[in-house]
């Protein structure tokens, strides 16, 4: 039977010892770690995950500072909040919703978060450090996956992975943090072509296309370890992007759906926040 990689469990624990760690910047310092959230616009969807976020700071001591702007923002309107926030010293990450209404520069936007405090991962000074093996804050839902394959031991140094997807907030960083990590890396994509035949090959599968069980339980190699990043909701629960049916008698490990990455993903933005935090006290 395979391994689930518990992304839920880890977390859990991994909260623990973030509670920890605001607790001790609290102490030393007296300052309370913040999160700028920025929402635009009233996609119901984009409002649920800036909810969680807010929660999950609430949940280890940390503050989060809301910011909700109206659907009809402009660029220049987000750019001056987020310079705003850029020098609020009380600020040590800031996360800007995506998606963002179409009317607004979104890649402007987020390129004009300082580095210091894309703790999202999302700039593209921060994609190429990270990319370029630099000191950088990840994007949040492939830094969550590494955390979870680095906790459960899972060898990759050597290992063939395939990942389906090639976003800027997840398959591309996704690629190059498994390429970092010694992995021979396929980024496959919409325009390509077989692509049965390269999911075969995959030692490491990271499914992030969108697309409900778009990728085949039979074309997975036996052994491989299973990433599905997806989450589409169904009457029973929820689907993700790759067939998880009968998964266990094929692969090695696999995340489940929900329970797997998306729990990862929220943990990794509070980390990477408090990491921030921390950083501020010392060159302060
Ligand atoms: P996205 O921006 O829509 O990108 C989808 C990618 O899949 C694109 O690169 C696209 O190729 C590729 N693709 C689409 N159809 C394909 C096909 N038939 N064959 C091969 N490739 C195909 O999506 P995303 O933001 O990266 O998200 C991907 C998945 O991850 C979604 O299910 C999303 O819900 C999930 N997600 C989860 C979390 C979490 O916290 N758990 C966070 C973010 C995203 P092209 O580039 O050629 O168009």
């Amino acid at each position: 039977m395979a391994m689930i990689l518990d992304g839920k469990a880890v977390a859990g624990e991994m909260e623990a010892e973030l509670k920890l760690r605001v607790t001790a910047v609290k102490e030393k310092t007296g300052i309370t770690p913040v999160l700028a959230t920025i929402l635009v616009g009233d996609d119901p969807a984009s409002a649920t995950y800036v909810k969680m976020k807010g929660n999950a700071c609430r949940r280890v001591g940390m503050d989060s500072l809301k910011v909700v702007m109206p659907q009809d923002t402009t660029t220049e309107q987000l750019l001056a909040k987020i310079h705003e926030l850029n020098n609020n010293p009380n600020v040590h990450g800031i996360l800007l919703q995506h998606p963002v209404p179409s009317q607004i520069d979104e890649r402007a936007c987020f390129d004009a978060i300082d580095l210091k405090k894309d703790v999202d991962g999302v700039t593209c000074l921060g994609f190429g450090n990270m990319a370029m093996g630099q000191s950088a804050y990840g994007s949040c839902t492939p830094q969550g996956i590494m955390y979870l394959l680095e906790k459960y031991g899972v060898e990759l140094s050597g290992k063939h992975a395939v990942v389906v997807g090639r976003s800027a907030i997840l398959g591309k960083p996704m690629a190059m943090m498994l390429l970092n990590a010694n992995c021979t890396v396929t980024i496959c994509h919409s325009k390509t072509q077989n692509l049965a035949e390269m999911v075969q090959q995959a030692d490491i599968l990271v499914g992030a296309v969108g697309k409900p069980e778009l990728i085949k339980q039979n074309w997975i190699k036996p052994g491989a370890v299973v990433i599905d990043a997806g989450f589409h909701p169904t009457d029973q629960g929820g689907v993700g992007d790759i067939e998880l049916h009968g998964i266990e008698n094929i692969a090695k490990a696999y995340t489940p759906v929900p329970g797997g990455v998306g729990p990862m993903t929220i943990n990794t933005l509070i980390r990477q926040t408090i990491e921030s935090a921390e950083k501020s006290i010392q060159t302060t």
